[in-house]
């Protein structure tokens, strides 16, 4: 299917991909007011299947309360959106739920309060802009700890938040890594704790083989992150969800990002520092392994985490 052929469900009705823009000077672009959430579908053997839809557009509705967006749309009402564009588009890997005020306004408060809902089903390598060369996914990633910028302040925006504005120091940081050649970064709370990447969450092992990702508080609530703790506590990993010392991470024996795009990511060095050997540990290849099986449908006791869209 090509790009443009693409339907987007915008407030209820589908329009043409290219139709679903906003003005310039709608609030939302120019205060990054805008919520989201973004979640991944996969081909099973039933057909494209949503990962975890309930858990995201949960999120999504709370992301929406935190920010002071009024809620316009009931999870039933949501659900069946999402499923619909799922089956309308050909070939989606991904689905991007927003909710935005469109309106054009002077104050930081909008005058006009409608929140537009919009939701879009897409291959993100397909139908985004991708990097000169083609976007090449390394099997180990390296990483650059950014010291300076302490981010995940629950007095400020709060972490759990999926909107746009929080987005932007931790684009800041990575540019700039980018730049000095690493692949991505992780970002420090006020505390100077390990919290998370720009875009995903972060595990590590520890030389007894125990699990660790820090805690609830200072990190996006991960669907991905969720799930690597459950079939972690299913294959009887120990697990603990606690602060992470800059320290305890350069001497931890593996540790791996999870996400959304990213799914389990093995991590090869932090701040030019090997992690472990370098190369992919074995907790992080088995739980990944695991990971890809079940969202491709292959393990039935972990069935109920996919909602198949052509199901009847
Ligand atoms: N942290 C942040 C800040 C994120 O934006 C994301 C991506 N949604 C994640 C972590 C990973 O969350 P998930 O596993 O739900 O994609």
């Amino acid at each position: 299917m090509q790009t443009r052929d693409r339907q987007i469900w915008l407030d209820g009705r589908f329009v043409p991909w290219g139709d679903a823009t906003v003005h310039l000077l709608s609030h939302s672009l120019q205060r990054g007011s805008l919520v989201f959430d973004y979640l991944s579908v996969h081909e099973t053997p039933r057909g494209p299947a949503c990962f975890r839809l309930p858990e995201h557009l949960q999120r999504f509705r709370d992301s929406c309360e935190l920010v002071g967006l009024p809620q316009t749309r009931s999870s039933q009402e949501l659900t069946e959106a999402v499923v619909e564009t799922v089956r309308r588009n050909e070939d989606v890997r991904a689905v991007k739920v927003c909710a935005y005020l469109a309106s054009l306004e002077l104050d930081v408060v909008p005058a006009d309060d409608h929140v537009t809902v919009a939701i879009a089903a897409y291959d993100p390598l397909a139908d985004t802009v991708q990097p000169a060369g083609g976007r090449k996914r390394v099997e180990a990633v390296r990483i650059w700890l950014e010291k300076q910028a302490r981010q995940r302040r629950p007095d400020i925006v709060s972490p759990h938040a999926k909107v746009a504005a929080n987005y932007v120091s931790p684009m800041t940081a990575k540019w700039k890594a980018k730049r000095a050649g690493y692949d991505e970064i992780l970002l420090i709370d006020a505390r100077g704790m390990v919290a998370e990447g720009p875009t995903t969450n972060v595990f590590c092992v520890d030389a007894d083989g125990v699990l660790w990702t820090p805690p609830d508080e200072g990190v996006l609530l991960g669907v991905t992150r969720r799930s690597i703790l459950e079939i972690a506590k299913h294959a009887g990993y120990t697990v603990r969800e606690e602060a992470i010392a800059p320290e305890f991470l350069f001497d931890a024996s593996e540790a791996f990002l999870t996400g959304t795009s990213a799914g389990v990511w093995p991590v090869e060095s932090i701040d030019d520092r090997l992690v472990g050997d370098g190369r992919p540990g074995p907790v992080s290849q088995t739980l990944s392994q695991h990971f890809r099986r079940i969202v491709r449908g292959e393990d039935p006791a972990f069935e109920h985490w996919l909602t198949y869209v052509d199901a009847t």
